[in-house]
Formats: C-alpha cells, sequence, structure tokens
C-alpha cells in the first residue's frame, strides 16, 4: 500500500527535529527496531510484565506459543513483510 511508504519517509525525514509526535503512534514499528534474537529488523513487539521485547517475524512466531499467554500486549506487523519484500 503507498500509505505505509509515505510514513516510513516520512519518519525519516522527521527524525531529529521533534516535530513527530512519536506518543501519538506508539506501536509503529521502524527499521530502527531489532529482532532481540537474532537483530533482523523487528515487526512483532510484545510486553511482558512491563518490559518490551522486539522480534522479527520468525521469532515472534517461534515464541508466540510461550508468550502469548503471558504477554500484556501483542503487536504484530508482521503482515508489513509482504509489501516490504515485494518492492
Ligand atoms: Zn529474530
Amino acid at each position: 500500500m503507498q500509505l505505509t511508504l509515505e510514513e516510513e519517509n516520512m519518519s525519516q525525514i522527521a527524525t531529529g527535529n521533534g516535530a513527530v509526535d512519536n506518543q501519538g503512534a506508539p506501536h509503529q514499528l521502524t527499521a530502527a527496531d531489532r529482532c532481540d534474537a537474532c537483530g533482523a529488523q523487528a515487526y512483532i513487539r510484545v510486553v511482558v510484565k512491563n518490559s518490551e521485547l522486539l522480534f522479527c517475524a520468525h521469532h515472534g512466531r517461534k515464541h508466540q506459543e510461550k508468550l502469548a499467554s503471558i504477554a500484556e500486549s501483542w503487536h504484530d506487523e508482521s503482515s508489513r513483510l509482504l509489501e516490504d519484500q515485494r518492492s
């Protein structure tokens, strides 16, 4: 979708000038977010006991079974992976 690309471009441009309030979009994962397990780009954010875990799509799936029952929040942007790979 074009919208996703535009949002990413805008966030890159806006980085550092403070014009964008990140609190307005707390769930947007960026290329700077890295998987805690392997360092790949993170597409899944999990909150467990007030600490945040980031996973790539692969490790998100791998740990989902174990973490899903205790996670307070499970945010999955792995559907964006399909769009990113297409370009
Ligand atoms: Zn990973």
